[in-house]
């Protein structure tokens, strides 16, 4: 214990009976990074569209005039270089490896952009996937990024614990599909957050309805969306509605993420500028 103890745990590493706060495991990330906010998307299974989310985030921050970067820790099905179109290695020197810069300057950093081949399956087991992110943050440099948008993996494994417990996260989004949400799954999502102290600024419902083009209806393929009633049980600000749209689709399959203009995620937006 320090000769006097002033009881504020964040100026003193001593592991005494007075300690009100867990020991924190947050990694310093590169020298010359200089990254403001540091964003989880998370969610409970794969397939909802967690990637689709990161990535046209990224790409509305960005148009309103941010500087982002996008975080791929889905290391074993990474599907952001695919959305943006970047086929390329990531270069590096002695001093870090270099993210690499879309179309629209959004940095991007990902194991495939590591890889020989961007085919190759990424088959490691949980501490190496999980050393793998935790290199993202601190041996990429990232230089100035105001939103850094974290594509995590589905579920509660060693990925999202380590991006949890070693990234600085000013708070997470939650992307769900309709029939999720009547699940337990967001609420695994929720309670693992608030262990991790770590706000929820957004939930997104995914797929959530298809309107016509011919008559302009709305259809809940999925069933009734009951993501307002989840959000104000957990005290959630933020929610969004995004459709079943094929343009979407379409665009992220042909690397054009950052040609779709949508205003489905603008709550999301609004929540993370202020
Ligand atoms: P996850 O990251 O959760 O595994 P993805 O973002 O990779 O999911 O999305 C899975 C697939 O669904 C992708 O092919 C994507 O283009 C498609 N997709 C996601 N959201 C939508 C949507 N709202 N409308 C149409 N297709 C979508």
């Amino acid at each position: 214990m320090m000769s006097e103890c002033t009881h504020d745990c964040s100026t003193c590493g001593e592991a005494c009976a007075h300690r009100n706060q867990p020991e924190s495991l947050i990694a310093e990330p590169h020298e010359l990074s200089h990254v403001k906010k540091v964003i989880g998307v998370v969610s409970g299974k794969g397939g909802v569209g967690k990637s689709m989310v990161s990535s046209l985030l990224a790409c509305a921050m960005r148009r309103r005039g941010a500087e982002t970067a996008v975080l791929d820790a889905d290391i074993t099905g990474p599907s952001i270089p695919k959305a943006f179109g970047i086929h390329e290695r990531a270069g590096a020197n002695e001093m870090g490896i270099f993210p690499v810069l879309s179309s629209t300057g959004i940095k991007v950093m990902s194991v495939n952009l590591l890889l020989e081949n961007e085919t190759d399956p990424v088959v490691w087991r949980g501490p190496i996937l999980a050393g793998t992110v935790k290199q993202f943050w601190q041996e990429v440099i990232w230089d100035d990024v105001d939103y850094m948008f974290v594509d995590m993996p589905p579920g509660t494994g060693d990925v999202p614990l380590t991006v949890f417990q070693s990234l600085p996260l000013s708070g997470i989004v939650i992307v769900t599909s309709p029939q999720e949400l009547v699940s337990m799954i967001v609420e695994k999502a929720v309670k693992m957050a608030e262990l991790m102290h770590v706000p929820v600024l957004g939930l997104v419902e995914n797929m959530s309805y298809f309107e016509c083009p011919d008559c302009g209806k709305k259809h809940e393929i999925f069933g009734e969306s009951h993501i307002e009633e989840i959000a104000a049980a957990h005290d959630i600000k933020a929610v969004a509605k995004m459709p079943i749209d094929k343009d979407l689709a379409a665009a992220c399959d042909a690397g054009n993420v950052e040609s779709i203009i949508v205003n489905y995620l603008d709550p999301i937006c609004k929540a993370l500028e202020e």
